[in-house]
């Protein structure tokens, strides 16, 4: 065993396959569970982070709710036992047959993302007899200081509604027989370590609230969404997110009126930290400057870096000698295919279990059939503890 890492019951293992701690995602949790006591406060686990059932199911016992961007996550968060009323539910393009069942299945609410949009819900609702809880999702202007692909927050964007016309939707949204407006929407972004993003954002929605209550309007809740990053440099050193630093912010510069309860949508950094993608070294060949490590994971199983050039910590488990430097690559055909390049890990050879850390979020529930490889398998440590060696 190296680290949390049963190596040699991984050899018995097809690979390549995701690897979810299961121990690291409890403690995960439960540090959530004590940094967020305060009576107002909710927590939200973001399913297209991970949406694994294993892992869901983990979630769910802890009590955490679920923030969906679909009807197939709302589908799979009430399979899970997350109870409707802890569901809210995102996404700016939501079907006729999503809305009507998240109608159905009678969640907490729907965070609207335009105005046609809620003329939909309304009208959905109306014909069958229903109110829709809703909160507005407000385009802040804050600035998440992250990678562009995954900034929202910032002006003219597809997501939600700009600040400045907030105070016209919620006019018209009053208007509407089958709309109950029950809360603000914000999320700014994604992998935000900053804390100061998270400072700008409660001043924003101060000023906001300032605004809505001399519109002679109260809402019941604020929803600032998820945004919260992990290291991904020190997976070993760092393996919990910073939530005590992540709430404090909250808690300290967000005010809450009385009785207003206080959402968070929490993904990459609630299981980003605990998964693994365990893939096997097939061959290493050498080049004229440099050499490849040719894997059987490719970017079919693990898009982020040939998406987002995003930097995986990347191990191997099954060598002590000195280090070398590799581009480690995948099987796919394409020269996007690469997950990192120039990169030094011990010593490799043909059979060498490699370890991609940190990929517990947007890893397997981006995983396609590119150049029809492999189905992608996912086990967790509880199951393959229990496998004999
Ligand atoms: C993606 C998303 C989240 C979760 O973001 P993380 O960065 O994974 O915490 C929360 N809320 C909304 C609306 C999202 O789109």
């Amino acid at each position: 065993m190296i680290g949390n890492f049963p190596v040699e019951r991984f050899r018995n293992i097809p690979t390549p396959f995701y690897f979810y701690d299961t121990e690291l995602l409890q403690q995960t949790l439960e540090e959530i569970n004590c940094q967020s006591q305060d009576e107002q406060f909710h927590v939200h686990y973001a399913l297209k982070a991970c949406s694994n059932p294993l892992v869901l199911d983990i979630i769910q016992k802890a009590g955490i709710g679920a923030d969906c961007v679909s009807g197939g996550e709302i589908k799979a968060a009430l399979e899970a036992h997350i109870p409707a009323n802890k569901i809210v539910y995102a996404g700016i393009g939501k079907t006729d047959e999503e809305i009507h069942f998240a109608l159905d299945a009678d969640i907490f609410c729907f965070n609207v993302e335009s105005l046609p949009e809620l003329e939909i819900i309304n009208e959905i609702a109306r014909s069958k007899n229903k109110i829709a809880n809703i909160a507005i999702r407000v385009n802040p202007h804050v600035d998440a200081h992250t990678h562009h692909y995954i900034t929202t927050g910032l002006e003219e964007n597809k997501f939600g509604i700009d600040h400045t016309l907030l105070s016209d939707a919620l006019n018209i949204a009053i208007q509407m027989n089958n709309i109950n407006i029950i809360g603000l929407h914000f999320h700014i972004g994604s992998q935000i370590t900053d804390m100061s993003a998270f400072q700008d954002l409660c001043v924003r929605i101060n000023d906001l609230q300032d605004e809505i209550e001399a519109q002679g309007l109260h809402l019941q809740h604020i929803n600032v969404g998820g945004g919260l990053g992990i290291n991904y440099e020190h997976p070993n050193h760092f393996p919990i997110a910073d939530f005590e630093g992540y709430f404090k912010v909250f808690r300290k510069n967000l005010k809450l009126r009385p009785h207003q309860q206080l959402h968070f949508e929490l993904g990459r950094s609630i299981v980003g930290p605990c998964g693994s993608l365990i893939t096997k070294v097939l061959y290493i060949k050498k080049g004229i400057n440099k050499q490849f490590a040719i894997v059987d994971a490719g970017m079919n199983n693990l898009i982020r870096p040939a998406l987002y050039g995003a930097y995986h910590r990347i191990e191997n488990l099954t060598s002590e000698k000195p280090y070398q430097l590799y581009d480690i690559v995948g099987p796919i055909c394409e020269s996007a295919d690469t997950f990192i390049k120039d990169y030094k890990i011990h010593e490799a050879q043909r059979g060498d279990l490699l370890a991609i850390r940190s990929t517990g979020a947007y890893g397997e529930v981006m995983a396609s059939n590119y150049n029809l490889r492999n189905t992608l398998k996912a086990y967790t440590s509880e199951f393959i503890n229990q496998l004999t060696e």
